[in-house]
């Protein structure tokens, strides 16, 4: 999906965006320690640790720094990885999974520790709820909870029956749920707005309307873009779902899916407690996952619907309202004023994809969804990994990501058709 290389117009976060400055264009021929492509969550991660570890770093990002999914998403924050640990613990052993905790909860802690730190105003508001929306997955939320308070000591999360859960969520489709206080919400733009700021004044230098066009690897790495060009000793590729053919293994590994989100006008209080009563994020058991939350100014910002080919539907408030009105039809008919789409990249185990090509070309993508916390959480281990501390880094690098069955040409309609099936299983009541 090529856009334009202003933010998206329609949306929400871009209306209430803080006032930032602008980065320019990359003219002429730099040289760096480190250059980083995209200006996401990942990329300014890591821009910023390596500018704090006096790395000269330049980061040039193809349109404005929150262009891509960072600048659009739902802004919930999820603890834990994209994979329940015992699903981890299936397939990568114990031990691994227990390191794997112990990122996301690294994750969790960086944002929160990050907005604080640097005084990024981005509505960071507590609570996560995640409802079952079939009664046969309510013993599985029940004994994950167990599971995360028994063997990993995380207490932050306890059950919510269906009685319970319906007075949290004033919608009858959920048998019940899990309310996690470690998790929470955030305004997705400013976050990333944020992180540029301190990663700019922490000395990186940031350039904007600067796509890299070739990477060329070596023992320096020089990258190009139509005004100028990079030659770093080191290279970190964060463009996640935005990637294209640039790195082709990267592209094989790393599947672009498109997802959208409307928000309503604001909401009374009375209509904003009825919804959701004390402003937690809710995301669902869905396949292709409903998530939702209040706004700062009480607009019920909703989450649902994907797609998996180059073209985002003409009509967006049309394509996402009746899957709120499915949740919500107290809503039915309420004005939508904002709706947009955005890009995201998932890997076949729904788990990142943070490794090194080279010995100085690192890539972190992939994170399936599950970008708010893991995605600076990449940017950061991979500023760690060129300083020379690889030990979490490598909790990561060590996962293997296989390729998508049928290559870049064939995996859209291959996984279009998989992922169809799925959302359709979504939609039986067993
Ligand atoms: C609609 C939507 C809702 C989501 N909701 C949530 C949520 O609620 N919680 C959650 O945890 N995650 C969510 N995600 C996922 C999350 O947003 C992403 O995982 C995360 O933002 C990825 O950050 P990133 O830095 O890797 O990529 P991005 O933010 O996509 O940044 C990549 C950047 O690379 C740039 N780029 C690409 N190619 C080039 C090039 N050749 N040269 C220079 N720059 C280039 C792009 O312009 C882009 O700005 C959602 C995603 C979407 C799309």
């Amino acid at each position: 999906m090529r856009e334009d290389s202003a933010y998206p117009e329609a949306s929400y976060y871009t209306a209430t965006a803080n006032p930032h400055e602008s980065f320019s264009p990359l003219k002429g021929e730099v040289k760096a320690d480190v250059c980083v492509i995209g200006g996401g969550y990942a990329g300014l991660s890591a821009a910023l640790h390596l500018a704090e570890h006096g790395y000269k770093t330049v980061l040039l990002e193809a349109n404005r720094v929150g262009w891509g999914a960072s600048g659009r998403n739902g802004g919930q924050i999820h603890p834990g990885q994209r994979r329940d640990q015992f699903a981890l613990e299936a397939s990568v052993g114990k031990d691994h999974a227990r390191a794997l905790w112990g990122l996301a909860e690294d994750a969790r802690k960086l944002v929160t520790g990050l907005i604080e730190r640097h005084g990024i105003d981005c509505d960071l508001t507590p609570g996560l709820i995640h409802c079952a929306h079939k009664q046969a997955y309510v013993d599985d939320y029940r004994a994950e909870v167990e599971h995360l308070r028994e063997t990993y000591g995380y207490d932050l999360i306890e059950f919510l029956d269906k009685d319970a859960l319906s007075e949290k969520v004033g919608s009858e489709g959920y048998f019940g749920g899990t309310l996690d206080h470690g998790g929470g919400h955030l305004h997705a733009l400013n976050f990333a707005l944020g992180l540029a700021k301190a990663a700019s004044d922490a000395g990186a230098g940031i350039h904007e309307n600067s796509r890299v066009t070739a990477i060329r690897r070596g023992k320096r790495v020089t990258l190009e873009t139509a005004e100028g060009s990079v030659s770093a000793d080191f290279c970190v590729v964060a463009c996640n779902g935005y990637l294209e053919n640039l790195l082709p293994k990267v592209a094989s590994r790393a599947l672009p899916i498109n997802n959208f989100i409307a928000t309503t006008r604001p909401l009374s209080e009375k209509e904003a407690r009825g919804l959701i009563r004390d402003r937690e994020a809710v995301s669902d058991s869905r396949f292709v996952v409903y998530y939702y939350r209040l706004t700062a100014d009480n607009r019920l910002l909703f989450g649902g619907g994907e797609n998996y080919s180059s073209r985002f539907p003409a009509d967006l408030p049309g394509f996402v309202r009746p899957h709120m009105e499915g949740i919500y039809p107290q809503l039915k008919g309420i004005e939508i004023e904002h709706a947009w789409g955005g890009t995201l990249a998932i890997t076949m185990k729904r788990m990142p994809y943070v490794t090194r090509l080279d010995p100085n070309l690192y890539v972190a993508t992939g994170f399936s969804g599950q970008g708010v916390t893991i995605a600076p959480l990449a940017g950061q281990l991979v500023a760690e990994a060129i300083n020379g501390q690889m030990s979490r880094f490598d909790v990561f690098s060590t996962l293997k990501t296989p390729a998508f069955p049928g290559g870049t040409a064939l995996r859209h309609p291959i996984m279009a058709m998989a992922l169809l099936w799925f959302s359709l299983r979504d939609r039986m009541p067993f």
